[in-house]
């Protein structure tokens, strides 16, 4: 087994800014993106098969963790990263939009595998033909199911939207407009 060295152990990157002897100044918008992405608490909705395979991303070898999102929770209140994975019976629907409502802004949205995106290959009265019906989505992640290097690569995607996000894009009228377009005030 290979022995661990400190140089081995990277840490978070500071945000681009001004220093000198006892000072360091930079944008808050940097410093927030900045810790907002780098301790993302994901909320797993996941009703099948891509389920298990998100299990599969949060295990030893894949270890979500290296990213700052081992946290999972299974309240609303206390996630900002919506994972949906798996077939949304157009009956679960409604519970699937009720969680979203119930997270506090700022929030995300990862659609995981064909089935939350696109119905995949339930093209049958029953099921959601993809969960952008419902509510607004941040980044697709393709395939049936996707590879633990896909949910990866998703959460990567979404730490990118997540860190360069102005403050002031929930309170934009561009936002509003497009949950309005949802029915979400
Ligand atoms: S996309 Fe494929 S693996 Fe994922 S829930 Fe649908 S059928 Fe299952």
């Amino acid at each position: 087994m290979s022995e661990i060295k400190n140089s081995d152990i990277k840490v978070v990157g500071a945000p681009a800014g001004y220093e000198g002897p006892g000072f360091f100044a930079t944008q808050l918008d940097k410093v927030v993106g900045m810790a907002r992405k780098n301790s993302l608490w994901p909320l797993p909705f996941a009703t099948s098969c891509c389920g298990i395979e998100f299990m599969s991303t949060m295990s030893s070898t894949y270890d979500l963790g290296r990213f700052g999102a081992e946290r999972l929770s299974f309240s609303p209140r206390q996630a900002d990263l919506l994972m949906v994975m798996g077939t949304i019976a157009k009956k679960m629907g409604p519970v699937l939009r009720h969680v979203y409502e119930q997270m506090a802004e700022p929030r995300w949205v990862l659609s995981m595998g064909a089935c939350a995106s696109s119905g995949g290959i339930f093209d049958s009265y029953p099921v959601l033909q993809g969960i952008d019906k419902i509510m607004p989505v941040d980044v697709y992640i393709p395939g049936c199911p996707p590879r633990p290097e896909q949910v990866l690569d998703g959460i990567l995607r979404i730490q990118e939207l997540v860190q360069n996000e102005s403050l002031r894009r929930r309170s934009s009228p561009e936002y509003k407009a497009l949950l309005a377009s949802y029915g979400i005030e």
